[in-house]
């Protein structure tokens, strides 16, 4: 590999060193308490080990299943230690290209993209399960607009609903932002049946005491200064993306940052459990349905 200089891509899997210990976690994290059939729910097992993923089959009604099954690594041809590999990195604070990560896992660009679109699937539906709740603050925003730099124009500038709830210090701590990709340009924002709309998606109203930030003037700021965040780290790692999957790289950001908020605490291996808890209860997106999602930008646009 060429890329023994760049220390951020260093941090080898420290604790998932082989294939075995891959599986082994994985079947560990898919059945806590120990294998339960997924048909007739009997919990005794025997375990047939002649292929590359472990088959377990149930000791009443036979039925064979892999931990693979339902999870983001069902039907894949790669290696689990180059899944894991890939978690890791995409754990970075600004995540990794999905170019950057052909060349360290050694796959093509394509099965990187698709591997990267994968994790970022799983975000979005992890984060979507999940509904903002207590102190909620919703704004109405754009995202790709640098706001101190308000003279010049912002063509690719696309309206944002962003919701947030908040730490007793007053900081944003979960955090969703929604595309509204039919608003782009300059000045457009969501209006507040759009900021209502968001509402009544994304926020458990019966808990929650929220308050909407409707005017361009008035946003609540460290929320604002999110979307702008958002926007500096996407382009860090991704330079330019096109409208089409930018809601998924959306989630990518927002789901990073909540899986880094327990900060120093944490350490990256827990990290990477959580990431990978939430891979095992996702079912993949296929590549065609994710090639399918809009037919306005080719492949490639999207790094
Ligand atoms: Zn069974």
């Amino acid at each position: 590999m060429g890329d023994s200089s760049d220390t951020d891509l260093q941090i080898i899997n420290r604790f998932y060193q082989n294939e075995e210990a891959c599986i082994e976690a994985l079947i560990a994290m898919k059945w806590p308490t120990g294998f339960v059939c997924p048909r007739c729910a009997y919990p005794r097992c025997t375990r047939l080990t002649t292929r590359r993923i472990p088959l377990f089959e149930c000791g009443r009604c036979m039925h064979q299943t892999s931990p693979l099954v339902g999870t983001i690594f069902e039907r894949t041809h790669l290696s689990l230690m180059k899944w894991f590999r890939a978690l890791e990195l995409f754990l970075l604070p600004d995540g990794i290209s999905a170019m950057r990560l052909s060349q360290v896992i050694q796959v093509t660009y394509k099965t990187a993209w698709l591997m990267l679109h994968k994790i970022r699937h799983t975000l979005g539906e992890s984060d979507a399960r999940v509904l903002l709740s207590g102190d909620v603050k919703v704004n109405s925003d754009q995202y790709g607009r640098n706001p101190s730099r308000c003279q010049f124009p912002h063509p690719h500038a696309t309206a944002v609903v962003a919701g947030c709830t908040l730490t007793e210090s007053g900081e944003p701590e979960q955090v969703k932002i929604r595309l509204l990709p039919h608003k782009r340009g300059d000045g457009r924002r969501p209006n507040r049946l759009e900021l209502d709309e968001f509402i009544t998606r994304n926020v458990d109203v019966r808990t929650s005491a929220v308050q909407s930030f409707p005017l361009a003037f008035r946003l609540y700021t460290p929320l604002r200064k999110l979307v702008r965040e958002a926007w500096d780290s996407l382009k860090s790692t991704y330079v330019a993306l096109g409208s089409k999957h930018l809601q998924a790289y959306l989630n990518e950001f927002t789901g990073r940052r909540q899986l880094h908020l327990a900060g120093t605490k944490e350490t990256q291996q827990q990290r990477l459990l959580k990431l990978l808890s939430m891979c095992v209860s996702v079912t993949a997106i296929s590549y065609h349905i994710l090639i399918a999602r809009q037919l306005n930008s080719p492949l490639a646009a999207a790094a």
